[in-house]
């Protein structure tokens, strides 16, 4: 995670700015995207994404995907979505490894001889219903859209970290060029062409699931009503839109 201080000028600059030039540039970020292609119409969507854990067989192609359709930097502490490795010893204490710092490293943590399970935790932004990053963003760079989408309008972002610091699943980063900050927008370039996202679309077992969660026909709505469902620190009231099947309860 880049941890270099913030361009003080610049941060003034951007705030004196934005205090004369009162919200607009998130309208315009919106409407841009969305009118990648003229036909969409967000207010008929509301989007989710389901993840099958069982599924998931740890390849991290959903992350690699992400890192070229989105300008991630390489860099492996980096990311919009990755891949935690949850080792359960036979204590039943949990190990976990986001698996993108493994494969930069070549380290693994745990004690591998006790192990007596093993499985792959993708994660990305949930798109909480209740975003507290979205609360705390003193300029509203980062915003709620109708479709239910978190995005952050680069133009306002100061940098100033306190989304970052706001999300309890360690969603965002900020990003070492653009010195604002950043994560899954579940490709909203792509999904307002009716397209998935790029980490569903590469997923080779079909781990990751994308839909609309109001339209009784999508594969999401499908796949929520077949299945037990668990979301990411349901006591937190953040109301998260990604959704779980066969999650253990060690997973935090
Ligand atoms: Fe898991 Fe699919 Fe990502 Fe591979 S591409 S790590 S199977 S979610
Ligand atoms: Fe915001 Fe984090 Fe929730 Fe995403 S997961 S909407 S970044 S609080």
């Amino acid at each position: 995670m880049d941890r270099n201080p913030m361009d003080r000028r610049s941060f003034v600059e951007k705030l004196i700015a934005l205090l004369l030039v009162p919200l607009g540039g998130a309208a315009a970020l919106f409407r841009n995207a969305a009118a990648a292609d003229t036909e969409y119409n967000p207010a008929g969507h509301y989007y989710g994404m389901g993840i099958q854990i069982d599924k998931c067989i740890g390849c991290g192609r959903c992350v690699e995907a992400c890192k070229d359709e989105n300008e991630v930097p390489r860099e492996p502490f980096f990311f919009r979505t990755w891949v935690e490795r949850y080792s359960i010893n036979s204590n039943n204490e949990a190990t976990v490894q986001n698996l993108d710092e493994r494969l930069a490293t070549g380290r693994q943590q745990g004690i591998e001889a006790e192990q007596v399970r093993s499985f792959f935790v993708p994660k990305l932004c949930n798109q909480c219903d209740n975003p507290p990053c979205v609360q705390v963003c003193p300029v509203s760079a980062t915003f709620k859209t109708v479709d239910g989408i978190i995005l952050v309008d680069n133009e306002r972002c100061l940098g100033c970290r306190y989304c970052i610091q706001a999300c309890p699943y360690g969603a965002r980063y900020l990003h070492p060029v653009r010195k604002t900050a950043d994560k899954c927008t579940f490709c909203y370039h792509r999904i307002a062409k009716g397209l998935s996202p790029a980490c569903v679309e590469v997923c080779p077992s079909q781990a990751r699931i994308f839909g609309d969660l109001r339209t009784k026909a999508s594969v999401l709505t499908r796949f929520r009503r077949m299945n037990k469902l668990h979301r990411l620190k349901p006591s937190l009231n953040t109301e998260p839109k990604v959704f779980y099947s066969n999650l253990d309860g060690e997973v935090r």
